[in-house]
């Protein structure tokens, strides 16, 4: 008997068919993940980020052709209101509707409070706070009329809890777990819901320009600085995973998560239970 291959997920699967999801930064890491857990279940989506053009073509095209759904980019960047609203308004002229809003562009810096180079603080927040509530205060509208929207901002075990020398980035993060209950509260009647997905770590670019720097400041390897520095607190020792975080941003996208509104998901192997 011939058994069927199956290319693309059933249509039982595609539980965000017809919605459009933007997700910032995700030409990289998690956000990428997500915009492909997002097609994966039927969303067309626009990807936002830095990177090279073609290499961004390429993920665009392959995305649109494994999971069959539309696929578009915006270069704009996460430091400029302006070219914000540029994207906002251009994902909603053409395709006449957003459904998801993913808000993960985000960078780190790690220095020691006194040392901390004041443009790199600026940038933090600008681009891992500020934005997201430029984003978040643009879509609104079209989702209000449209009844129904979908929020979810990328905070981080570091918006629950501190660790030392990420002074910009705990407080960015921890802004951002605020800013979704404010978002939560005033949407709550609208059939809009806002909630913050708080990984601990997991293994991106973003993760990797860590390491080396760490190894050279403890004198240890890099196996250890995964083992003794990154993972210490999160007690299942693996790096959580972009699927993971994937699979939540679409269960918290679907229908099924109405009355999930308001909440810092931790997706931390038990880090924040200490
Ligand atoms: P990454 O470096 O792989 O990806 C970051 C993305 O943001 C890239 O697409 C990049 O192009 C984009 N970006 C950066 N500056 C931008 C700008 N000015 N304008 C537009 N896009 C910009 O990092 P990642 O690890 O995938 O992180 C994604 C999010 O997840 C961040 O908000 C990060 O704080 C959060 N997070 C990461 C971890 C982790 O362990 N990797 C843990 C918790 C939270």
């Amino acid at each position: 008997m011939n058994v069927p291959v199956k290319t693309q997920p059933s249509a039982s699967s595609r539980v965000l068919a017809s919605k459009v999801a933007l997700v910032t930064g995700s030409t990289s890491g998690i956000g990428l993940g997500i915009a492909r857990a997002l097609a994966a279940s039927g969303a067309d989506i626009v990807l936002n980020g830095l990177g090279v053009a073609s290499e961004i073509g390429r993920v665009r095209e392959q995305i649109a052709a494994e999971f069959g759904v539309k696929a578009s980019y915006s270069p704009a960047d996460m430091m400029k209101p302006k070219s914000i609203a540029e994207m906002i308004a251009a994902t909603i002229a053409q395709a006449g509707r957003l459904d998801i809003l993913v808000n993960n562009a985000g960078i780190q810096h790690v220095a020691p409070l006194d040392q901390f180079p004041v443009e790199k603080w600026d940038q933090i927040l600008t681009i891992n706070l500020s934005s997201a509530f430029h984003t978040t205060r643009l879509a609104l509208p079209a989702m209000r009329q449209n009844g129904f929207g979908r929020i979810i901002n990328i905070a981080s075990a570091h918006g629950l809890v501190g660790s030392p020398f990420k002074a910009a980035y705990v407080t960015a993060k921890h802004g951002i777990v605020g800013l979704t209950k404010v978002t939560a509260l005033e949407t709550a009647e609208q059939g809009i819901t806002c909630n913050a997905i708080c990984p601990g770590y997991v293994y991106t670019p973003l993760v990797e320009a860590q390491i080396d720097g760490q190894a050279a400041a403890h004198g240890i390897s890099r196996d250890q600085v995964i083992r003794d520095v990154l993972l210490a607190q999160q007690p299942n020792k693996r790096f959580a995973t972009v699927e993971e975080v994937g699979a939540l941003t679409v269960f918290l996208s679907s229908e099924a998560a109405g009355s999930i509104t308001g909440v810092a998901l931790p997706v931390d192997g038990g880090w924040t239970a200490h």
